[in-house]
This record gives C-alpha cells, sequence and structure tokens, in this order.
C-alpha cells in the first residue's frame, strides 16, 4: 500500500481546508486527462489548485508531511500524462494577479499566457505578440522557456518568485534559471513559479497587433485545431554551424517518412511530422511507441538523434519530489 492510499480521508478534508479551496476543488483520483491537452493519462492521487503563496506552502508542507510524491502542473499542454496515472499530489497553478509598473508587468505564473497577452497589449504593452497561440500558463511558458519564430519568453524575464521544493520562497533574477532553448533549471526541478516580471516596451499596438494576428492565422494553418496533442513532440536540432538557425525536428522527421506513422489512437499530424495527435482513444503507451519509431527513423536516415520536448509524467521511482523526465 503506497503512502497515498493510506492518508486517511480526514486529511484530504485537512488538506482542502488549509488551501482554503473547498473539499469539492482537492480532486481525488481526478483523470490526468482532463488537466492536459493531449487528453491522455489515468488519475492522480489528489488534484490542488493553489491560487496564492500561502496555499502553496501549505501544499507542500502536507506532501513532505505525508511522504507524498507531488508535481506542479501549469495548462499541462506540454505534458505526456501516463495511463498508469500519478501516485501523489499535483498542484495546479492559478496565481492570477495582475500589476503594472511603467513598462513592466508582475503577473501570477498561473496566467493563460495567450490571455495574458491579449491583456497586455489592450493596455499598450508590446513584446509578447510573437508568441501569440502558445497554450498554456505564462509560468509554464516560463520554466520551458516557450518561444517561437527566434523569440523566446526569456528575454523578457526581469525577476520571478520562486518557491522551493523546501518551502523557502525567493526573488530570483535569469540567472537562477539558467534558460536554454525550451528548458531552464526549474524544469523538473521542485521549485514553483508564483509570479514573474516581465520588462514590455510602449510600442505601437496596431503593428503589434497585425504581429498577433498573422501568428494565429500561421498556428490556424499549421497546428491541430480540433485534435488533442501537446505541440511539437521533439525539440529542434541545434545548428549544424555556428551563427545559423537550428535545424526543425519536423523537416527531418517529414523526410524519414514519419507523418504516415501511427500507433493504436496516436497518429503523427498530417501538416507537421513533429505534432503527434490524439486521434481517438490514445493511450500513453501508443504516444511512447510512436515517438520511439519516429526517432528510430532519423536516426537510420540521417544519423541524428531527436530529444522530447514533451514531458512525460509518471510516478517517481522513489517517493518524493518531482515527477517529470
Ligand atoms: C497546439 C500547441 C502548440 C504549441 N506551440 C508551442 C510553441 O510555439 N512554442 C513552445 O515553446 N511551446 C509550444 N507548445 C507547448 C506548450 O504550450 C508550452 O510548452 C507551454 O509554455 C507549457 O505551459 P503549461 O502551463 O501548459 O505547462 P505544463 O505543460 O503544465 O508544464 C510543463 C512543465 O512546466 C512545469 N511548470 C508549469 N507551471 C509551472 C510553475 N508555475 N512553476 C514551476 N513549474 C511549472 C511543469 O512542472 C512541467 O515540468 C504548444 C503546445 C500545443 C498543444
Amino acid at each position: 500500500m503506497s503512502a497515498l492510499d493510506s492518508t486517511p480521508q480526514a486529511d484530504w478534508r485537512r488538506l482542502a481546508a488549509d488551501l482554503a479551496a473547498g473539499p469539492d476543488l482537492v480532486r481525488v483520483a481526478q483523470p490526468l486527462a482532463d488537466l492536459t491537452t493531449f487528453r491522455i493519462g489515468g488519475p492522480a492521487g489528489a488534484v490542488c489548485p493553489v491560487e496564492n503563496a500561502a496555499a502553496a506552502r501549505r501544499f507542500l508542507e502536507f506532501a513532505h508531511g505525508h511522504g507524498l510524491p507531488w508535481t506542479c502542473l501549469g495548462g499541462g499542454s506540454n505534458i505526456l500524462a501516463d495511463d498508469a496515472g500519478y501516485a501523489g499530489l499535483v498542484l495546479v497553478v492559478r496565481t492570477r494577479q495582475l500589476e503594472v509598473a511603467g513598462d513592466a508587468i508582475r503577473v501570477g505564473a498561473g496566467w493563460d499566457f495567450d490571455t495574458l497577452i491579449v491583456e497586455t497589449l489592450r493596455r499598450g504593452l508590446t513584446g509578447l505578440e510573437f508568441a501569440s497561440g502558445i497554450p498554456g500558463t505564462v509560468g509554464g511558458a516560463l520554466v520551458g522557456n516557450a518561444g517561437c519564430y527566434g523569440r523566446e519568453i526569456s528575454e523578457f524575464l526581469r525577476e520571478a518568485t520562486v518557491l522551493r521544493a523546501d518551502g523557502r520562497q525567493e526573488i530570483v533574477g535569469p540567472d537562477d534559471f539558467a534558460f536554454e532553448y525550451r528548458s531552464s533549471a526549474l524544469k523538473g526541478r521542485g521549485d514553483v513559479v508564483l509570479d514573474l516580471v516581465l520588462a514590455l516596451a510602449r510600442g505601437d499596438p496596431a503593428a503589434a497587433g497585425e504581429v498577433r494576428a498573422a501568428r494565429l492565422a500561421d498556428r490556424r494553418a499549421k497546428h491541430p485545431c480540433n485534435l488533442p496533442c501537446a505541440g511539437s513532440y521533439f525539440k529542434n536540432l541545434p545548428p549544424a554551424r555556428a551563427g545559423e538557425h537550428r535545424r526543425p525536428a519536423g523537416r527531418l522527421l517529414e523526410a524519414a517518412g514519419a507523418k504516415s506513422m501511427r500507433e493504436g489512437g496516436a497518429a503523427v499530424f498530417a501538416k507537421h511530422a513533429n505534432i503527434i495527435v490524439n486521434i481517438g482513444g490514445a493511450t500513453s503507451g501508443d504516444v511512447l511507441r510512436l515517438a520511439a519509431r519516429m526517432k528510430q527513423a532519423v536516426r537510420d536516415r540521417f544519423g541524428e538523434e531527436l530529444s522530447e520536448e514533451v514531458l512525460h509524467l509518471a510516478t517517481p521511482a522513489a517517493s518524493q519530489g518531482p515527477a517529470v523526465d
């Protein structure tokens, strides 16, 4: 029996009360398919939406106090959750304050990133429009250094409030994140970003609006609009030569014949060879088998090794700490 199975109902009720969330908000055995854009994944032990720093601290105390594994999710748009679910606690970041100070904004990490872009443009603040249409939260975007069209959210970070896995709250600058392409030191480390300050500019809102419209149209044309997915499955490859752009994984995958591949309910998207779509009833096993075939095809054809951008969320072997690989 796991620590989770033996957690008495009274403790779940106390967790709900401690988080001031209401027992109905702390959901026991909620399918992760409900919390991820792939719509795949078995039940999580308990799912706790957290709206402020105090609730996040109490969540960590509860998890540590009961020796339960835990992890944190934003919009679940970069996650493949395992069919077996996650035998632990899932903190869902819902911090949503917004303050404007000059050209900078302090925002809760739980803001939907695209809604935030609309909100900044409405206030005459430009910069983020390049990222229009990226799903998920702004906190998730920061931790994964989300980007597109050669830009990344890390370019705008001034500071962030982070709750360390041991319960310490700190304000950190960009150096602490050690940003890389689609990654940061915080990814999978077990720190929770509560809020962040982004430095924007008083630019031309009409021009920014045009960029936004173009980006959204591009996404509508190239991305699956009606099929569940988690965006690009693999990272683009490093540039062939210094100073050049990264090499799109989708191009190699297409040349290696990936577009015709399918495993059970998971298939490679017809318009973009680096996107796996759930065409109905896909399991995490289907997706993992398909991804392995895609990688092998690129290895065989080009001798290149793709690495996953989408994170596989599964119960960790050890019983503590974050749980994405
Ligand atoms: C159709 C589609 C298009 C996409 N296009 C793009 C694109 O153009 N560019 C791009 O970069 N990505 C893209 N993505 C992938 C995804 O949307 C981004 O990676 C997004 O920023 C993830 O945010 P999230 O809140 O959903 O994070 P989640 O998927 O919930 O979590 C991702 C990781 O971040 C961690 N995390 C989330 N929130 C926090 C927090 N507050 N504190 C600490 N850790 C946290 C999680 O623990 C996990 O390790 C796309 C996805 C889809 C479905």
